[in-house]
């Protein structure tokens, strides 16, 4: 149907050369003519209206005009050369003007001839003018696809600088079209259009890049979105990552002994009732007998252990084994010593695997795991490993979530015939239709309150010449027997750099905070982990007073008694991280705070980070913001999926049609696995393509 090879390299469109061609695949990945042609505009302006000259007003909008130039003058000046043309039309005399490339203007353009110019309007010494303007001959506008509404696409200074314009992107997308009569192969199947009330590819197509109008721009969005999103959910249901429908799992009948013990003589408080809520929904999720996918989230401190903990009891109770997973040794640990402490009345066996683990005590290990002498491992990725074997594991919780891939999880899954009820915990509130598209058909608890007593944490924002007082402050908190975390920041660009920075801190605060009298503690990642656990251990015993580290302490770690949080050069930290960080205070009943020190200057984004910071302390607005500013692909748990590059749909914003596009895949694959049905021949066309093509499917890595 189409005299056009959609795989062919883009250079083969007239208007692009081999570098220009290089350049757009740098920038934006666009190799191929199926690239561009899916290469969407970010946003439209409306050019419906044509001004005249005399209704100009100078309020610096964007205006457009028909017109034409009348005279060239170049103007020789201190700063430089520039060039002016005289641009009229029947209603008066303006001004466009060029401070670049004014020879190629001055060849290109002709003197009488109709023109369509585009731009901002200035105003200066009673004349208006447009500084380099959009300009095109209106008789070409006329022959192209180009309608009122203008696509504007995406942009970088490098394509600006080579010449790579709007209008040239138009124009080689318009080629496309003429080349192939706009003529598309129709990638969903007649059910879905019909189901939907869509538009066909070949208006989808056209109206995305050329809108006839408004209406239709609409539809071929919804369109365009919804195909997006429903090959991306059969990806994910082919991966086994969303499933089509619950997979059977181990019924645990009832809870027992070791429950019923503990929740009458050993718990140490009374449980909140979001505790108590999501408990109740564990235990009926193990009555079912489908596998529990649970995702707990609740905010730092929520208490989130405690409920780990009775769950796994639950499973011991129905003779199970259950393990916890943590992300960092520390975390392990401390986990671990949790579980020793809240288990000492109860006959459970709990046993620690780390990557630190010696040969003999693995052996050991791998032994009483197999044997089912071990009720509850704790440990690190060392967990996942192929020696490690259960006899029969009935729980896996994972603490943390945001630290482990996808890839990791399922990997659980498969340690033994059926696989085990999954609970990932983490304390990252990731927004519900993140969850959703990243974690599939996890259903969701959240624990909203926190222990009753908790103080919100007081968090300010100073700057690094506040020191002096910061410091004071500090002192003070120490005489009244707290215990300081001072956090600096260990991004990987610049490793070296940041090491620097934080040996230059601690040298300074154990200038100012000498020893006797104060005791400084430090941790970084590049610390043998025995020695982290050293300093860990000393400062949550209260040995030291100061814990100066990197973020390895981000995570999890729970020492009541430290009641300042101070993070160095906060503004190069995300927001996610930041609400981590806060977290490791607050945690007892006195009052805590958390001090955000930046350098003076701060640029918009990060501004508004340490005020959301200072504003608030709910976890889910916090993330809702980072999500804002930084898109769904760099929230934190999105990253090492790489699952979240759409090129139209937001899942944010489109947040329905991803739940419509998840339902319309669930319920094809559940009639049709292997899409062979006549009807599906479509989309199962389109999805082979796109499994070949791996630059167009990046949404998985
Ligand atoms: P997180 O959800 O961050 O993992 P933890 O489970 O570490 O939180 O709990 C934080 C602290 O709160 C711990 O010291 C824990 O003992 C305490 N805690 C948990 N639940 C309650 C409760 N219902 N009442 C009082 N303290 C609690
Ligand atoms: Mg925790």
């Amino acid at each position: 149907m189409t005299n056009i090879n959609f795989n062919k390299r883009i250079n083969s469109l007239k208007g692009i050369g081999e570098n220009r061609a290089n350049l757009l695949q740098r920038e934006f990945g666009i190799e191929t003519i199926e690239h561009l042609l899916y290469f969407f505009p970010r946003r439209y302006i409306d050019r419906t209206k044509f001004y005249k000259i005399c209704d100009l007003v100078s309020n610096s909008s964007e205006v457009q005009l028909v017109g034409k130039i009348t005279g060239f003058r170049e103007i020789t000046q201190s700063r430089g050369k520039r060039l002016l043309a005289i641009f009229e039309d029947d209603t008066g005399v303006m001004e466009l003007i060029w401070f670049r490339g004014y020879k190629w203007i001055r060849e290109n353009l002709s003197l009488n001839t109709t023109y369509i110019v585009f731009g901002k309007i200035n105003f200066f010494k009673g004349v208006y003018s447009i500084i380099h303007p959009e300009i095109e001959l209106k008789s070409e506008f006329d022959k192209g696809l180009r309608t009122t509404i203008q696509p504007i696409y995406p942009s970088t200074e490098k394509l600006i600088k080579s010449g790579v314009s709007n209008k040239v992107i138009c124009k080689l997308i318009e080629q496309i079209f003429f080349s192939c009569k706009g003529e598309f192969y129709e990638s969903l199947s007649k059910t879905i259009i019909n189901q939907f009330e869509m538009i066909g590819i070949n208006e989808a197509l056209l109206n995305i890049h050329f809108p006839r109008n408004q209406k239709l721009l609409s539809k071929s969005q919804f369109r365009l979105k919804f195909e997006e999103l429903f090959f991306f959910q059969i990806q994910l249901i082919e991966k086994n990552l969303v499933r089509k429908s619950k997979i059977k799992g181990f019924i645990f009948k009832s809870v027992g002994d070791n429950f019923n013990f503990f929740y009458k003589n050993c718990l140490p408080f009374d449980l909140t009732n979001d505790q108590k809520l999501v408990i109740k929904q564990i235990r009926s999720d193990f009555a079912s007998n489908a596998q529990m996918n649970r995702l707990l989230q609740g905010d730092v401190g929520s208490g989130k252990t405690i409920v780990a903990f009775m769950s796994m009891l639950i499973a011991t109770d129905n003779n199970f084994q259950a393990t916890l997973m943590a992300p960092t040794e520390i975390l392990a640990i401390q986990h671990y010593n949790s579980l020793k402490n809240l288990s000492k009345d109860l006959k459970i066996n709990v046993v620690l695997l780390t990557g630190s683990s010696t040969k003999s005590e693995r052996k050991f290990i791998h032994q009483n795991l197999e044997n089912g002498t071990t009720h509850i491992l704790v440990g690190t990725h060392a967990i996942l490993e192929d020696r490690v074997k259960f006899k029969n594991l009935g729980l896996a919780i994972i603490d943390e979530q945001h630290r482990f891939g996808v890839a990791q999880r399922s990997k659980l899954w498969h340690k033994n015939n059926l696989p085990p009820h999954v609970l990932v915990m983490t304390a990252t509130p990731i927004p519900r239709t993140l969850a959703m598209s990243l974690y599939g058909d996890l259903d969701i608890s959240l624990i909203k309150e926190l222990p009753p007593g908790r103080k919100t944490i007081k968090t300010v924002h100073r700057l690094d010449k506040n020191r002096l007082s910061v410091f004071r402050f500090i002192r003070e908190e120490i005489n009244n027997g707290k215990q300081i975390y001072i956090v600096y920041p260990l991004i990987k660009e610049s490793q070296k750099l940041d090491f620097k920075d934080l040996m230059d801190g601690y040298e300074s605060i154990s200038r100012e905070f000498q020893m006797p009298d104060y005791q400084i503690s430090i941790m970084h990642g590049q610390m043998k982990s025995s020695d982290k656990e050293y300093e860990m251990e000393r400062f949550a015993k209260g040995e030291t007073n100061i814990m100066v580290a990197t973020t390895v302490i981000e995570v999890g770690v729970n020492v009541p008694n430290a009641s300042v949080m101070i993070i160095e050069s906060a503004e190069r930290f995300g927001l996610s991280q930041l609400h981590q960080l806060r977290g490791r205070v607050g945690r007892g009943n006195d009052q805590s705070y958390c001090i955000l020190m930046t350098k003076d200057n701060l640029s918009g984004d990060s501004k508004k980070r340490i005020n959301t910071m200072v504003d608030s302390s709910d976890g889910f607005q916090i993330a809702e913001v980072d999500l804002k500013l930084r898109g769904p692909g760099d929230v934190m748990g999105t990253q090492q999926s790489g699952i979240l590059n759409f090129k139209i749909a937001n899942i944010v914003y489109d947040n329905d049609l991803l739940f419509k596009a998840r339902e319309s895949a669930k319920d094809i694959l559940a009639i049709d696995p292997n899409l062979e049905l006549e009807e599906n021949y479509n989309i199962k066309k389109t999805y082979m393509g796109m499994k070949k093509r791996i630059g167009i499917w990046n949404y998985i890595s």
